[in-house]
């Protein structure tokens, strides 16, 4: 028997009855009508009858599903600390903090408060980059992809740029070293061979079309074997020779060196420029640990070039992003206590044993939690640093090994990854060998985590 829609409430009566009046105090009149009509639409569109009751509680469901935020907090627990995907460094406390305090108020942002006259939004990080660098001066921009277009772009518009092909990377997210300097509006020049390159071949590739030497840190890879590159500090000297300037791009720059905590050494722009590189870029939310930004440091007179060219104004920080930068140099002056207060830093050098006492605390809670489900193991595994940072260096640490009970299949392990994800706070694990790894090292709210595991839904059999 074909149902009769016209039984369906219309807007008006379901808005008007009491039911609805919770939802418009909760959401607003607008949504809360549009999300009326949706359902009722739908309704239509299935051919089933609702009483106002029924679409109330279905236009409640829709309003909850678009009023949540998208983007929000998760676990992560696949082993890759400064993990792209998932926001990369965590902000310091103090980095936040600094960061509110600017976010919903007036601040002088590019005001000289002694003088009353305008400031330079630079100026808020410029000392501290100075101090902690040794340059002669910094600049700061959206990120450190916009940080090598921009000294491209400024240094080399129209002209030739000669670039190691052993360097011509592609770090995820179509940041490619051709494309991007043909975006700049640079000819790249290639030079050498993928796992060799020689001072010689820089030498012969510099004609009068050449307009800088520049040289790409290998972030995310190694070339490994027989290999060879030039020295940066040969190639900052040829570069003078012909009265070129050399930028370095290092990526990941981390500000202080870290041998001192025991991880593997990552180049410093320090170092960078002690070794001849007239400007060197790095990220801001990679081994620096602090918001997403590019920052550029190196010779004065460059970096007044970098400032004068109109694309500085189209990729600058906001003053959210300035003060939380400032407040993570600010960290970088006390290195004793930089552990502590920098969470990317603190999450790197987490102690072993600290981090494989943390798995056998919560194994028995996972392994209750899965019961009939999956079995839980404790494993050893390595953790990446990620965003492109020491690319071969693993650090020691502990996962939890989920194994699903029952025929071994793919599709069940999936499965359990999948209710993982579906929790509040989605927790994200690296699959390997079959089972499901949860690398502990990032995890810092274990009650959080273990608070959440009785909302666990595993779909279908395993
Ligand atoms: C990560 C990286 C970039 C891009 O930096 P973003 O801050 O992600 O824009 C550029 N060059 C190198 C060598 C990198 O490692």
């Amino acid at each position: 028997m074909p149902v009769d829609l016209s039984r369906l409430p219309a807007v008006d009566r379901v808005l008007k009855s009491e039911a609805a009046a919770a939802l418009i105090e909760r959401h607003g009149r607008a949504p809360t009508t549009e999300a009326v009509r949706a359902t009722l639409a739908e309704l239509r569109t299935a051919k089933a009858l609702a009483d106002e009751e029924g679409v109330v509680s279905r236009a409640a469901a829709r309003l909850t599903a678009e009023m949540a935020a998208s983007q929000r907090p998760m676990f992560n627990l696949s082993g890759t600390v400064l993990h792209t995907n998932l926001g990369r460094a965590l902000l310091a406390e103090a980095a936040i903090a600094a960061m509110t305090e600017v976010l919903g108020r007036p601040s002088n942002l590019e005001f000289d408060v002694a003088d009353g006259a305008r400031g330079e939004r630079d100026d808020h990080v410029r000392g501290w980059l100075r101090r902690l660098t040794g340059a002669e001066d910094a600049t700061v921009v959206n990120n450190n992809a916009a940080a090598v277009v921009l000294m491209l772009n400024t240094l080399a518009l129209g002209k030739a740029v000669p670039v190691s092909r052993g360097e011509l990377i592609e770090i995820g997210g179509a940041f490619r070293v051709p494309e991007i300097m043909a975006r700049a509006g640079c000819r790249l020049i290639e030079v050498g061979t993928t796992n060799r390159t020689h001072l010689r071949d820089f030498e012969a590739a510099i004609g009068p079309e050449t307009a800088m030497l520049m040289k790409v840190h290998p972030s995310n890879y190694a070339v490994v074997g027989f290999t060879s590159g030039v020295p940066e500090a040969d190639l900052a000297a040829l570069a003078h020779k012909h009265g070129l300037p050399f930028a370095n791009d290092l990526g990941s720059g981390q500000l202080v060196d870290l041998e001192r905590w025991g991880l593997p050494h990552e180049p410093t722009p320090r170092e960078a420029l002690a070794a001849g590189a007239d400007l060197v870029s790095f990220s801001g939310d990679k081994l620096l640990g602090g918001p997403q930004c590019g920052i550029i440091v190196g010779r004065r007179d460059l970096i007044a070039k970098l400032n004068r060219n109109p694309l500085k104004r189209a990729l600058r920080l906001d003053k959210g992003r300035l003060a939380a930068l400032e407040a993570t140099l600010r960290l970088y002056a006390d290195p004793d206590r930089l552990a502590e207060r920098l969470p990317t830093l603190r999450l790197l050098t987490r102690r072993e044993s600290d981090i494989a006492a943390a798995a056998q605390r919560l194994r028995p809670q996972l392994a209750a939690a899965l019961a009939g489900k999956a079995e839980v193991a404790v494993e050893s595994c390595r953790s990446q640093i990620g965003s492109g940072a020491l690319p071969v260096d693993l650090l020691p640490s502990h996962c939890l090994s989920l194994k699903t009970v029952g025929k071994k299949s793919g599709a069940a392990v999936e499965r359990l990854a999948a209710a993982f994800r579906a929790l509040p706070v989605p927790v994200i694990g690296r699959i390997e060998d079959d089972r499901l790894k949860f690398d502990l090292r990032c995890l810092e709210d274990e009650a959080g985590f273990v608070a959440q595991l009785a909302q666990l839904k595993i779909e279908g059999g395993t």
